[in-house]
C-alpha cells in the first residue's frame, strides 16, 4: 500500500484509510480481527470519533500496540472549550495514547457552528491550547456543506479538511480539492460510497483514483471488504467508456435527492422516521417491493404524521425537499403495498 503526506503535515498515511463507523455494529473480537487485518495489508490511517460509540476503545484496544505505526484522528462535535477538553480527554483514553495526530472538529455545518468554536472559550481555542501542550499534533476540520468548509479551509487555521466526495457528489472537484491543494492542506474523503447509495466499489475507487493526493476513508466491517478495495491499488488506475456509463447510470438514478444518511434532519417534532423513509426508494431498487415494504414497514407508517413544518429541510446540511420527498416515497410504498397484496408471496 502507498504512502502518502496528509498535505503539508509531517504525517505520512496510506493512501486509503480505515472510516471507522462501522465497527460500532461488530463485537470486540470482530471488530479486532478487521482493523488488525487492515494493520496488516498495510493501511496506516485510522479515523474515528468520540460520536462513533465504542469505535474509538475498539480502536485502541486492536492497536494500541502498534500505536506508533499507525495514524489516528478522530473529531469532536463539541462547540465549547470545556466540552471539546472533556472529549479530547475520553479520546486519548479510549484510544489508548498519549496524543491524537490529527483532531478534527467535527460537522461544522452552518454559521451558528462556526461562531460557537471560534468565540472566547470556545472549541477552537481549547483545541489550540491542546496543540501547544503537545497532546494534538495537527487540527482539521470536516463539514457537509461546501460553503461552510471553503469557509473554514480559507481561515488557515486547519491542516486538514474532510468532506463527501464521490462521483454522485462531486461538488468537491470543482472548488474545495483545489483551494485545498493550493493552501497545502490534506484532503480526506468520506462517503467514497455516498453513504451507501453507491454499491459498485470498483467503479467508486476507479473515480477516486483519478484525483492526486486525496485520502478516502471508507467504512469497513469485514476483511473482504479491506481486500476488496486494496485490490483495486494494486494496477494503474484506467477509467473506460464503460465505467463511465456505469457512473451515469448511478447519476442518473440518484440524482440530487438522495439522501446521505447523515441525521442532521433529526428529531422530528411529529415522530417521523425520516432517514430510513429516505432511504425507501433505493431499498425496492436493491432488494424488492416485498422487502422493501416489510423491512420499512415502521417508518413508512410513520410519513403521515409529517406536518410539513420544514425543519427538517431547515437542518439537512443538502438541502433536501424532504417532506415532499418522504411523501413521494410513502405514495410508492402504498402502491407495492397494493401490488404485493395483489400478487401474493413473493416467489424465487
Ligand atoms: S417537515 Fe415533516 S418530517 Fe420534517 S421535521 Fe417537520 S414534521 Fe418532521
Ligand atoms: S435528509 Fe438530509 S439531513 Fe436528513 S439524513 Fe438525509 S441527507 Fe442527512
Amino acid at each position: 500500500m502507498n504512502q502518502i503526506q496528509l498535505g503539508q503535515t509531517d504525517l505520512v498515511v496510506s493512501e486509503v484509510g480505515f472510516g471507522a463507523i462501522p465497527i460500532i455494529r461488530l463485537d470486540p473480537q470482530t471488530a479486532a480481527r478487521v482493523l488488525r487485518h487492515a494493520y496488516d495489508r498495510g493501511i496506516t490511517f485510522f479515523d474515528t470519533a468520540n460520536a462513533y460509540r465504542d469505535s474509538e476503545e475498539k480502536i485502541g484496544q486492536a492497536l494500541g500496540d502498534v500505536r506508533e505505526r499507525i495514524v489516528l484522528a478522530t473529531k469532536t462535535q463539541q462547540r465549547g472549550g470545556d466540552g471539546l477538553r472533556e472529549h479530547l480527554e475520553r479520546s486519548l483514553r479510549m484510544l489508548r495514547t498519549d496524543r491524537i495526530d490529527l483532531y478534527q472538529l467535527h460537522q461544522i455545518a452552518q454559521e451558528s457552528d462556526w461562531e460557537a468554536v471560534t468565540a472566547p472559550g470556545g472549541a477552537l481555542e481549547e483545541a489550540v491550547r491542546a496543540r501547544d501542550a503537545g497532546k494534538i499534533r495537527y487540527l482539521g476540520v470536516t463539514s457537509h456543506s461546501l460553503p461552510m468548509a471553503l469557509k473554514v479551509i480559507r481561515t488557515g487555521l486547519f491542516s486538514t479538511v474532510q468532506f463527501p466526495f464521490n462521483f454522485i457528489e462531486e461538488a468537491a472537484a470543482d472548488e474545495l480539492l483545489p483551494v485545498a491543494r493550493q493552501l497545502g492542506m490534506g484532503f480526506i474523503v468520506m462517503k467514497p460510497f455516498g453513504g451507501g447509495a453507491i454499491d459498485n466499489a470498483e467503479a467508486a475507487f476507479k473515480y477516486l483514483r483519478q484525483h492526486q493526493g486525496i485520502v478516502p476513508i471508507p467504512g469497513f466491517e469485514s476483511t473482504d471488504q479491506i481486500d476488496e478495495v486494496l485490490s483495486f491499488y494494486r494496477s494503474p488506475n484506467a477509467v473506460s467508456e464503460q465505467d463511465r456509463a456505469v457512473m451515469e447510470r448511478y447519476r442518473e438514478e440518484l440524482g440530487k435527492r438522495f439522501c446521505r444518511r447523515c441525521e442532521y434532519c433529526q428529531p422530528c417534532p411529529q415522530g417521523v422516521m425520516i432517514t430510513p423513509a429516505m432511504g425507501y426508494r433505493i431499498l425496492v431498487n436493491r432488494m424488492s417491493p416485498q422487502v422493501a415494504t416489510e423491512f420499512l414497514k415502521g417508518p413508512m407508517e410513520s410519513v403521515p404524521q409529517c406536518t410539513e413544518c420544514g425543519l427538517c429541510t431547515q437542518r439537512c446540511p443538502y438541502d433536501l425537499p424532504v417532506p415532499e420527498i418522504i411523501k413521494s416515497h410513502y405514495e410508492l410504498y402504498r402502491r407495492h403495498l397494493a401490488e404485493v397484496d395483489s400478487s401474493g408471496p413473493e416467489t424465487a
